[in-house]
């Protein structure tokens, strides 16, 4: 009789999760009431209060026959889908009938819901930093991703990036939703492995073959990738970054909010990314790249909706602009002449982490004034060079102002058209050649480094502009939307009311 309430209600592993977090009267309650009070909880805790669900049919009593009791479907939960298109210009969105770009769903989610017309980046505005504060609101020194590769002197670590979340030195959306009992799923998204998510599907690779699903499938939740592969098809690899694999990700994303009803489920697209890195600007390749993950959108959008009893909140987003890039700038081989890294012997008392259009420069000891006095005069020399391309060096002061970098002594921000590269030899400035036109990683205040924000749904202002916001308002304004709270974010729900603010 009891398994039979459970199954009937089809809330068997959530009310496991509701036991994990559930009250401690629930948890010393006789088992029919505990039952019964999980029941309750969990009916509370599904639905985010900005979206308040019709009441649920009360729980059957323990000494009703079964063939009497009516019958009684799931409550279906109203879900927060975020999904990000890397590189998302946000004039391709806001101008597409000057580019001529084919974006309906971009075009009706504006529309229809609330769009910023710019979103201030992080330092630097690169995928996996950027990433990590909109799950989390806070700015990179304080979230721990402080660059897409890991700080790597001499290449030890074969170019790995920041995937683990054990990175990660605050809570995450996905986290605090799953505490909260609302079932979150990462799908693909940067800095997930091993996150703490209610469904992960994991975002790595190692050599870019084949075997690397294999990777995928023991990172993910357990199962997951069997699952979306016995009903969706194929789940590409880590490292695989065309519009077809983004559009089989996309669709594995929509058959799962339908199948498991996630409270939360953020998805990650790169294929706009990675055709901007190939082509540069507005190409017609870039433009035929974002009309067809429009489309998948589109998709996603519809099964959000079916997902959500039409009530789902959709918000897309993306990490950083575009610029076009002219030239390839390498600075480290004046280090190495310097003698402040030598690669050969292993010693290094200053060396750069390069991030396109800016680059840290780290000292081993950031105390010791002889070798801070030392960068600070070749970066003065450097910088007045003209032709390397640098904007300006940024001192500790402002370095901490913009929240990146950690504790990085300076940071060297590169003019539009140079993009800093990371090699120990060769020229230091090359024209950037066919295959490699654009890039990202400059000063969050540029305007080119603008990134897109729009979201819809039940209580979001139709048709409203929030003007230029900043990238660490994203999470506490998913957090708004399902209820709960970040404790510490430094951005703002951009939905609360004026006196919640
Ligand atoms: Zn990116």
């Amino acid at each position: 009789m009891r398994m039979s309430i459970a199954r009937r209600v089809g809330l068997r592993e959530t009310i496991e999760r509701v036991m994990r977090y559930g009250s401690p009267e629930a948890m010393h309650g006789s088992m029919l009431g505990r039952r019964s009070a999980l029941i309750l909880a969990l009916l509370m805790a599904c639905h985010a209060p900005a979206t308040p669900a019709p009441s649920p049919p009360p729980p059957t009593p323990a000494h009703a026959p079964p063939a009497h009791t009516p019958p009684a479907e799931p409550p279906r939960r109203v879900p927060v889908v975020l999904v990000s298109i890397d590189g998302l210009r946000p004039d391709y969105v806001h101008r597409a009938d000057e580019h001529g770009l084919g974006i309906p769903t971009l075009r009706a989610m504006v529309a229809q819901g609330a769009a910023a017309t710019a979103v201030r980046g992080v330092l630097p505005t690169v995928t996996y930093p950027t990433h990590t504060t909109m799950v989390t609101g806070v700015s990179p020194t304080r979230h721990g991703v402080l660059a897409n590769t890991t700080f790597d002197p001499f290449g030890d670590n074969h170019g790995g990036w920041y995937w683990y979340a054990e990175d990660v030195k605050v809570p995450t959306l996905w986290q605090l939703a799953d505490e909260a009992g609302i079932p979150s799923a990462s799908f693909y998204w940067p800095v997930n492995v091993g996150a703490k998510a209610t469904w992960v599907l994991s975002q790595v690779w190692r050599a870019d073959t084949d075997d690397d699903r294999k990777l995928t499938r023991a990172t993910s939740t357990p199962g997951l990738v069997d699952e979306l592969e016995a009903n969706v098809g194929e789940v590409p690899r880590g490292r695989a970054w065309a519009v077809e694999q983004d559009e089989q990700r996309a669709r594995a994303a929509g058959w799962f909010l339908e199948k498991h009803n996630p409270g939360l489920l953020t998805l990650h697209m790169l294929a706009l990314d990675s055709a901007q890195h190939y082509d540069g600007l507005a190409t017609p390749h870039v433009f035929r790249t974002l009309e067809r993950l429009d489309g998948i959108l589109g998709e996603l959008r519809e099964a959000a909706r079916r997902s959500g009893g039409g009530r789902a909140t959709m918000c897309v987003v993306s990490d950083h602009g575009f610029s076009r890039v002219d030239k390839i700038v390498n600075l480290m081989p004046e280090l190495v002449r310097a003698g402040l890294v030598d690669a050969r012997k292993r010693e290094w008392s200053a060396t750069l982490w390069a991030a396109g259009g800016t680059g840290a420069v780290v000292l081993r000891d950031p105390s010791d004034q002889a070798v801070l006095e030392k960068v600070r005069a070749l970066l003065d020399r450097l910088a007045a060079d003209k032709s390397l391309g640098i904007d300006r060096i940024l001192r500790r002061d402002e370095i901490e102002a913009l929240g990146g970098f950690g504790d990085a002594s300076f940071v060297v921000a590169m003019r539009p058209g140079f993009y800093l590269a990371n090699a120990w030899d060769g020229p230091a400035v090359r024209p950037a050649g066919p295959g490699f036109r654009g890039g990202h990683g400059y000063l969050p205040d540029d305007p080119e480094m603008a990134a897109m924000f729009v979201c819809e749904g039940e209580g979001v202002p139709v048709g409203s502009s929030l003007g230029a916001i900043d990238m660490r308002d994203v999470a506490p304004t998913l957090a708004g939307r399902l209820g709960i709270t970040i404790p510490g974010a430094e951005g703002r729900d951009l939905f609360a009311r004026p006196e919640a603010r």
